[in-house]
């Protein structure tokens, strides 16, 4: 657990992979490329919370053990969101750092329950930002996992609903100026996820480096080997080899 939490310290943390695991062949290859380019940190959704009930749901148990081994062969760690307290027991010693997503950011008693369970080995949890949350019920929420005894919170921006999705292309806005809030208010590291922030291919360069230029401390991508082609969020994805533009 220590070797997970130096390499996040060590510098900026890259950590990328598709929105959702699709197939055995579909992860081994983007970790392939990732790899390849020095990343360490593979995300893929293996349980997607998504707003629609009638689209992919991600493969489940399946995705997570095909993430799994994907990272290993390549010498990766895995990040994947669990949805709920029961995921949490099951899995949790399969995920390197556990993800909660926007939509589980105020769930408390998750929130309670993953500090227990990680307590002990201090896994990192990757809180991902409500996209109506204010900063204080952000800071708040990684408190209740930190509280009981897990002091390994990574916040990450995601971007937020506000009157722009009235009419602007982007699927939320880009929240980067609380970067240098939160690192004013809080000493936890502050990651930044262009991708569902912008919801644009176009954007999620820029706005990474922007990020980086702000003092995030990580970035979480989506990169996927054929964007057109995924089963969710394609049209926030970059190719792998994109991201060499992030990397010099
Ligand atoms: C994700 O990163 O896979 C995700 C679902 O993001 P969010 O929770 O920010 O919507
Ligand atoms: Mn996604």
């Amino acid at each position: 657990m220590n070797e997970i939490i130096s390499e996040i310290e060590k510098g900026t943390t890259i950590i990328a992979g598709p929105c959702s695991v699709e197939s055995y062949q579909q992860i081994d290859e983007i970790a392939n490329k990732l790899s390849q380019l020095g990343i360490k940190f593979l995300r893929g959704g293996a349980f997607k919370p998504r707003t629609s009930p009638n689209s992919f749901q991600g493969l489940g148990e399946l995705g997570i053990h095909f993430l799994r081994e994907a990272a290993n062969k390549y010498n990766m760690y895995v990040v994947s969101e669990l949805l709920d307290s029961y995921q949490v027991d099951k899995y949790h010693n399969i995920v390197d750092v556990i993800q909660i997503g926007s939509r589980n950011m105020s769930s408390y008693q998750l929130l309670k329950h993953i500090g227990k369970v990680t307590s002990r080995t201090g896994k990192p949890v990757l809180l991902k930002r409500g996209f109506s949350a204010t900063i204080t019920e952000l800071i708040y929420a990684a408190e209740y996992i930190i509280n009981e005894g897990n002091p390994n919170v990574i916040l990450c921006l995601r971007g937020i609903r506000t009157f722009e999705q009235m009419d602007s292309m982007m699927r939320f806005t880009p929240d980067l100026a609380a970067i240098l809030e939160l690192k004013e208010r809080c000493k936890l590291k502050i990651f930044f996820d262009p991708s569902h922030s912008t919801g644009k291919t176009q954007y999620v360069i820029q706005i990474s480096k922007a990020a980086l230029l702000l003092g995030a401390s990580g970035l979480l991508i989506e990169c996927h080997n054929s964007p057109d082609k995924a089963l969710s969020d394609g049209r926030q994805s970059i190719l792998p080899e994109q991201l060499n533009e992030i990397l010099i």
